[in-house]
């Protein structure tokens, strides 16, 4: 249940750093690592070697900024309880396909945080 004083602060804490927070709280810790690794050529592989979204074929090796060209993606987000069972995982663009699902789950964010949504019994950060 949210306290009226946590939410008439709310409009003042609405920076980045603090969506971040938000984000981070309760969410499925991020793997990293071999093992990660190994997984994500898995989910690849079973997709094809093709995007999930576009169908374009996923391209080895990074970008000029050096991001990878294509990400694993968790179909239902960490922070949403996503688990990082390969079930659970897709392979993505980098760009467009991977930056538009962010985008989508930060306006998603955003609705979540308005003052006249209901409290979601999946986040943890209340
Ligand atoms: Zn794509």
């Amino acid at each position: 249940m949210p306290l009226p004083t946590l939410k008439s602060k709310l409009p003042m804490l609405r920076t980045s750093a603090v969506r971040m927070l938000e984000a981070k709280a309760g969410a499925t810790p991020m793997e990293r690592g071999s093992a990660w690794m190994a997984k994500r050529q898995r989910v690849a592989e079973r997709f094809g070697w093709r995007c999930a979204a576009c169908g374009l074929a996923l391209m080895p090796g990074r970008m000029s900024d050096g991001r990878s060209f294509w990400q694993c993606d968790h179909i239902v987000s960490r922070e949403q309880g996503g688990s990082n069972d390969e079930s659970n995982l897709q392979p993505l663009c980098t760009t467009p396909c991977h930056e538009a699902k962010t985008a989508q789950e930060a306006a998603a964010r955003l609705a979540r945080g308005s003052y006249d949504s209901k409290p979601n019994p999946g986040t943890a950060h209340e």
